[in-house]
This record gives structure tokens, C-alpha cells and sequence, in this order.
């Protein structure tokens, strides 16, 4: 890989990170709010019963005071009867006086139901008043514990935040602005191929777009997502060793056209391998084998150097090819290597 694209891997990592902190971080402020809230509608069913209570008391005390007026009333209807003159103004101060009697009947019923609501609502008080302690309590918990994760948060963003200045400053320019663009408009800006897949949009790579990431020398793009992406010889292994008919495949291999063999050009195998390098090369018109050199305590890109040096990548999904294709590669084998190769 090349190196700036492994810091951007590693920058990309911390930029995620340092973005699920913030994210986090701005969500803080919401979970306090609701909590606070919590706690203010619980107070609030504690005041609306003390005011109900007290609203209860104060009509208790509009009755009674009623009442004593009216009493007051039947007292001086009673005081006027000696001075009446006939029966009709009699009949009429009894009918005054039943009237009142009637109305603090009227009175006295309603605060007898006054005082029997005064007791449901100083149930209903006390029930609310122990809510209330209750989530108090639980609700400073809550708070502290939200205010806590807030301030690791915030020491771990401010790392994360330092650590991608660091890192900025080792990557090339354009590159950066790149990584930037893709990381804004699409959430992140490097993936891994797997399976000759980007992971991202989960695309089949090209054969072509393949053997240049593997090759290494400069960023590849994704066709169809436009992420940079980057391929770990340790993480597609398995699928190689899959395809190398049950044989795991140590060795590590490349396949590149190599124009200054033959008289066509060669498709040819690099392969170091317990320390030795070999190269095997087939004819690139006819497909015939037209060379096989092995260098003891060699690496191939030293010893082949040469030949590796005008070659260009090839991408071959089948690790075993020139063990199964000692004389001559088969036709089919041959376009799919041809097809790589840019037009000419
Ligand atoms: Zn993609």
C-alpha cells in the first residue's frame, strides 16, 4: 500500500471516531434536557395538588362565610317579626327566612364534599411528593452520569482531534483535499477490497482496477463509488488459498506483463517464496512458456528488476496457474490477460 494511503487509512479511522465522539457530545445536552424535564413534570403534579388543596380551602372558607351572613339574615327576619302588621308580611318573613335556611343547607352540603375531596387530594399529594423524591434522586444520577460521559468525551474527541492534525500533515495535499471531499460527501473516503469487492458499495472490481491496487504505486478510485481504496494481502488469504485447489499459497505472487521479454512480450509469474525468487514467463501472443529462472536468497523485485521494471500488473484470481499450465496457457487464460492490458 502506498504509505499515504496507509495514513489515511489510519486518518480515516480517527476521523470516524473523532465524528461518532461529536456526534455523542451534541446528543448530551438533549438526554440533560429530558431528564430536566422529567424532573419539572414531576414537580409540577406535586404543585398542582398543593393548589388544588388550597383552592379547596379557599372555597370552604367562601361557604362559611355564607353561611354566617345568611344566619345573620334569619337573625334579623326573626328581630323584625314584632313589628308586623298582618298576616301576608308574616307569611312573608317565613318565606324569607325558609329561603335562606335553604341556601346554607345548600352551603353546608357543599362543604361536606369539599372535606371529603380534601382527603383524595392530599393522597394524591403525598403520592406525588414521593414521586417526586424518588426521581429527584434517580434523575442526579442520570445527570451525573450523562455529564460524566460527556467530559470523557470530550477528552477523548480533543485527543482524536490532535491526533488527525498529526496525521494531516503527513499526507500530501491533493490527496488530503480528495479524502476530504469523498469523506464529506459520503460519509468516508477509504475502503478496503475484499473478495475483489470495494466494501463500500459492494461493486466487483474490474480485473484492471484490481491488479493497480495491488500494484501499489499510486490511489485507486472505486468505479462506482469514487472511494479510495486499498487492498491487505493478509485479509485476502482465504480466498486465495480457496482457489489454490485446497493448498494454502504462502508464497506471495504477482502477475505482470512484462514488454521487454520475447519477441511479444510476456505474461509473467513473480514469486518469492522460502526466501527464493522465482519468475516464469509465457510468451504473450502464443502463450507458450519461453522462460523459468529461480534465484536462490533472492527477492524478486531486486533480482528480476529489470524485467519488473517496464512491467505493468495483472490481475489472475487463480493463485496455481502456472503449476496447472506448465507448456502453454490456454486461450481463455490469455484473453482474460490480454484484456487487461491498455489498448494499444
Ligand atoms: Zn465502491
Amino acid at each position: 500500500m502506498p504509505t499515504d494511503l496507509e495514513q489515511l487509512v489510519e486518518l480515516q479511522r480517527v476521523d470516524l471516531e473523532l465524528a461518532r465522539l461529536n456526534a455523542q457530545l451534541a446528543a448530551i445536552p438533549k438526554t440533560i434536557a429530558r431528564i430536566d424535564a422529567q424532573l419539572a413534570a414531576a414537580r409540577k403534579r406535586v404543585e398542582e395538588a398543593r393548589a388544588a388543596i388550597k383552592a379547596g380551602e379557599t372555597a370552604k372558607r367562601q361557604y362559611e362565610q355564607e353561611i354566617q351572613s345568611l344566619n345573620e339574615k334569619i337573625l334579623k327576619f326573626r328581630g323584625q317579626s314584632s313589628s308586623i302588621k298582618n298576616n301576608e308580611q308574616y307569611k312573608a318573613l317565613l318565606s324569607e327566612i325558609a329561603h335562606a335556611e335553604g341556601e346554607i343547607a345548600t352551603f353546608e352540603e357543599k362543604i361536606l364534599e369539599l372535606m371529603l375531596n380534601a382527603d383524595s387530594l392530599q393522597s394524591q399529594l403525598h403520592a406525588a411528593e414521593a414521586a417526586l423524591k424518588a426521581e429527584s434522586a434517580e434523575i442526579e444520577l442520570q445527570k451525573a452520569a450523562a455529564e460524566k460521559a460527556g467530559e470523557a468525551d470530550r477528552t477523548a474527541a480533543a485527543q482524536a482531534r490532535e491526533q488527525s492534525q498529526a496525521l494531516r500533515k503527513g499526507v500530501d495535499e491533493t490527496l488530503l483535499a480528495t479524502y476530504d471531499r469523498i469523506l464529506k460527501s459520503r460519509g468516508y473516503a477509504v475502503a478496503e477490497v475484499l473478495e475483489h469487492r470495494c466494501t463500500a458499495c459492494q461493486v466487483m472490481l474490474r480485473p484492471q482496477v484490481l491488479s493497480n491496487i495491488r500494484a501499489a504505486q499510486e490511489v485507486v478510485h472505486c468505479d462506482s463509488c469514487g472511494r479510495m481504496l486499498y487492498y491487505l494481502p493478509e485479509h485476502n488469504v482465504k480466498t486465495s488459498a480457496a482457489n489454490a485447489t485446497g493448498i494454502a499459497h504462502q508464497a506471495e505472487r504477482e502477475w505482470m506483463f512484462v514488454p521487454s521479454m520475447g519477441s511479444n512480450g510476456a505474461f509473467a509469474v513473480f514469486i518469492n517464496h522460502k526466501g527464493n525468487a522465482t519468475m516464469k514467463a509465457y510468451d504473450a501472443v502464443t502463450g507458450e512458456a519461453i522462460a523459468r529462472r529461480v534465484e536462490k536468497n533472492a527477492i524478486c523485485r531486486k533480482i528480476f528488476a529489470e524485467e519488473i521494471r517496464d512491467a505493468r500488473n495483472l490481475f489472475v484470481d487463480e493463485s496455481n496457474l502456472e503449476d496447472k499450465y506448465k507448456e502453454q496457457l490456454p486461450p481463455e487464460v490469455l484473453d482474460d490477460l490480454r484484456h487487461q492490458l491498455p489498448k494499444a
